[in-house]
């Protein structure tokens, strides 16, 4: 680290400390001059490398009293987090937060997917209809890798199960025929199926599956609606989570959001039933009475609960969150890549003198904050950490993967899906739920806060959250800091040190000076 203050009681740090100057600046000295500095405004300069990254330790708050394995937190925006985002941070050690764009019974459904979600079961798998065609199942396999489809009456889960489409249904039909022959005419139909039903245990729909010898086993519920399907090539996965967020019962854990009117205390409810381990109250500015009358609320109504309060960028705004018992803070107004808060209202703070100065106050009184907003990049999220967050959020960085809301589309040859802001056009026009209420809309006309747009495709969480982490772990290893713990040690000592970026230098950071050039990056 270049410095001459060392962790107290690390003896091997004290016996390696160097001679000379401390180079660059505390946090403190950072930021003393009161400038709206954000992420790409400095940069962190190296430690004392003495350990392999593959030891360092990611763990950090998400509230007080929930701790994650990776401090990854995914967004509550309708075209980021479902169930099917949230079981996949969880499994990879961060968080999901359901969105409430939607009815509070789906929403709660979310919540309880998750809760009860069981290694093998495909949630959601892909249906059909008996009237689709054959041609729909070969473009399946070739855009999704799989073939096994199961056909319900209208074609999506929770309709009457008809027949399931396999490879071997469909192996010997010519491929001139493949657009004219429907599945109804090639389906295994259901009276020559085994299914199980819908509430079984892991165990038993394994064994059924294996004595069966099938390669698909459909889950159905009394009415013999489809719910989920079970695929024998799972059996044989090694399906090994060591980092998932787990709750005392070692299921996935799982937050969501809600609005701060009335009826989100119905809402609320039925989050609870389901199993909710905490909830966000979701506000773009969180410093109001009707948050602090939503935060007492539910202080009082479910003691066990975790309240995240937000949004907040000042310590007075964190203050009286804090002190209407908010067991976490999400902190950033503005600083979204989707955001046009701070052009349309000129109101908001830069992403790294909001986390810096509510990471301040919050941790005197043993509050976590989450950095929300504004993370691009995995050194984001490091730079989010130093600056005092426990962990980060993210929207942007984690759309276009395969785990979020919304089908692909292609575009000029790229494979795009859709992210958009809640407080966009498109969001509040399609509101069924109280997301966009986040922006206190109540007049006639509208102001949008946010705007709707695609990004490409990043694949699988699977691989991209440990990307993140692995990330995060080579940066820690780059400072000198063990965990993330160590590393905001070093932060308050004043033994991270940190230096103001020029543009040149931002520019310098990034690549340079190519005339053309691929950015792979796992
Ligand atoms: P298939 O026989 O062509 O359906 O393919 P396999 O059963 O050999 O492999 C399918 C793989 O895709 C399994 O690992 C499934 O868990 C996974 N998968 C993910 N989503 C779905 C889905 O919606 N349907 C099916 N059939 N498989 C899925
Ligand atoms: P990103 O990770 O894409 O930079 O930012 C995601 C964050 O932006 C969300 O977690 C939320 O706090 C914020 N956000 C989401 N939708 C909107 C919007 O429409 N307007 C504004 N101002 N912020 C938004």
């Amino acid at each position: 680290m270049g410095s001459t203050v060392l962790a107290k009681g690390d003896a091997s740090r004290e016996k390696r400390q160097l001679e000379g100057e401390q180079d660059g600046l505390s946090r403190e000295e950072l930021f003393v001059r009161g400038e709206g500095l954000t992420y790409n405004d400095f940069i962190l300069l190296p430690g004392f490398i003495d350990f392999a990254a593959s030891i360092v330790d990611t763990k950090s708050k998400f509230t007080r009293n929930i701790t994650l394995n990776a401090p990854l937190v995914s967004s509550p925006m309708d075209t980021v987090t479902e169930s099917e985002m949230a079981i996949a941070m969880a499994l990879n050690g961060g968080i999901g937060v359901m969105h409430h764009n939607c009815t509070a019974e789906y929403q709660a459904n979310e919540v309880y997917k998750v809760k009860r979600w069981q290694q093998g079961f495909i949630i959601k798998p892909h249906v059909m209809s008996p009237e689709d065609t054959v041609q729909t199942v070969i473009e399946c396999k070739k855009h999704k890798g799989f073939s096994g489809i199961p056909i319900t009456e209208n074609g999506h889960l929770n309709s009457t199960l008809l027949g399931i489409v396999t490879s071997r249904d469909i192996d010997f039909i010519p491929e001139g025929k493949h657009a004219a022959t429907k599945l109804r005419d090639v389906m295994t139909k259901t009276a020559d199926l085994i299914v199980a039903p819908y509430g079984i245990s892991l165990k038993e729909a394994q064994d059924i599956l294996r004595n069966s010898k099938r390669g698909k086993l459909p889950i159905v519920d009394d009415n013999n609606n489809l719910i989920s399907i079970m695929a024998r090539t799972d059996l044989k996965k090694r399906g090994d989570y060591p980092m998932a967020t787990l709750d005392k019962d070692n299921q996935l854990r799982v937050a969501a959001a809600i609005g701060t009117r009335e009826v989100d205390k119905e809402r609320l409810k039925l989050l609870v039933e389901a199993g909710l381990d905490a909830v966000i109250i979701d506000s773009s500015q969180g410093n109001s009475t009707f948050q602090i009358d939503m935060i007492k609320h539910i202080k009082a109504t479910y003691p066990s609960l975790d309240v995240i309060g937000g949004n907040v960028v000042t310590q007075a705004q964190a203050a009286n969150l804090i002190a209407a018992g908010a067991d976490g803070l999400r902190v950033g107004m503005g600083s979204g890549s989707i955001c046009i808060t701070q052009e349309v209202m000129a109101v908001g703070r830069a992403q790294g003198a909001a986390v810096y100065n509510v990471a301040k106050y919050a941790s005197r009184h043993g509050v976590p904050i989450i950095a929300d907003g504004g993370v691009g990049s995995v050194g984001h999220i490091m730079k989010a950490l130093s600056l005092g967050a426990s962990c980060a959020m993210m929207g942007g960085l984690l759309a276009g993967t395969t785990e979020t809301p919304g089908e692909y589309f292609f575009h000029e040859g790229l494979r795009l899906k859709k992210y958009r802001g809640m407080g966009s056009l498109d969001a509040m026009e399609q509101k069924s739920g109280s997301g966009p209420e986040r922006y206190l809309m109540a007049a006639a006309t509208k102001v949008a806060q946010g705007v709707s747009g695609s990004v490409v495709d990043k694949g699988s969480i699977h691989k991209f959250v440990p990307y993140l982490i692995n990330g995060i772990q080579y940066g820690l290893q780059d400072v000198g800091a063990r965990s993330i713990v160590q590393l905001q040690q070093f932060a308050k000592e004043g033994t991270l040190r940190f230096e103001r970026r020029s543009p040149a230098a931002q520019y310098e950071g990034g690549v340079h000076g190519l005339h053309s050039y691929e950015k792979r990056l796992f």
